[in-house]
């Protein structure tokens, strides 16, 4: 759609920083903050088992494509959107899906974690493609809050599962955003592959692989649902830390 434009620096931020998919990010520091009466308000919890409802975000949309391949021109917000549908598709019949948008719709980041809290029995999944050094190549997982490891520890190892190669990418990472901190469920973050890279750009491209991916996601989900967090590691240590504000600089 937008061949023959140039992977460059704007491609990289749309992604990184306009709408923030892996950013902006903090790092994090103890703040001994209570948390207002609700020892589980920032999901210092086990993770969920036995959820019913999975909300799927297909990252961007409308006046944010977020990242564009330079090798396929294809936008990261259509194949979010193509790849949430997808794993509707997978998951039907086998727990209840909720699309955050169903079209080209641009939802802000803050709408879209309002409406995702206050859901019980739920949890979110955000689906995004990623951008960086044409290097690096593989799979990433966003999570922060203690309740939602097991679930990001079972997503990353299912997408590598399927992606051919890794090179310099950052594997599970705890991160600090707006979807990985504010809603008051589980919610994790997928960068399913880079653009940026010519030949997972490609890969990414084929809908058969497309569909591998869903295939191996959903089977994490519905992992995490019969299982809850067993066999995937100890809890990390409970992080206490205001949301995540798009006034954040990055790296805070
Ligand atoms: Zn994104």
């Amino acid at each position: 759609m937008l061949g023959g434009v140039r992977f460059g620096l704007p491609a990289l931020f749309a992604c990184l920083l306009a709408a923030s998919c892996a950013g902006p990010g903090t790092t994090s520091v103890p703040t001994g903050a209570s948390n207002n009466g609700r020892p589980d308000y920032w999901g210092h919890r086990a993770g969920p088992q036995g959820f019913d409802t999975v909300i799927i975000d297909a990252g961007h949309g409308g006046k944010d494509s977020g990242a564009t391949s330079g090798t396929t021109g294809q936008r990261e917000k259509d194949l979010a959107l193509d790849t949430a549908k997808r794993l509707q598709r997978q998951l039907g019949g086998r727990v209840k899906t909720r699309l955050m948008r169903s079209d080209d719709t641009f939802i802000d980041l803050d709408d879209r974690a309002a409406r995702a809290s206050g859901k019980s029995n739920t949890i979110l999944v955000s689906l995004h493609y990623n951008s960086g050094g044409s290097g690096i190549r593989g799979p990433e997982t966003y999570y922060w809050r203690v309740d939602s490891h097991g679930l990001a520890t079972r997503f990353q190892r299912a997408m590598t599962s399927v992606s051919p190669a890794e090179s310099g990418n950052r594997g599970m990472v705890r991160r600090r955003l707006r979807l990985t901190r504010n809603p008051d469920i589980p919610c994790v973050l997928l960068e399913i592959g880079y653009l940026s890279n010519p030949s997972e750009a490609r890969l990414c491209a084929d809908p058969a692989y497309r569909d591998k991916m869903v295939s191996a996601i959903a089977r994490a989900i519905l992992d995490q649902q019969a299982k809850g967090d067993a066999g995937t590691g100890p809890l990390p240590r409970p992080i206490n830390a205001p949301p995540s504000r798009p006034t954040d600089p990055a790296g805070s």
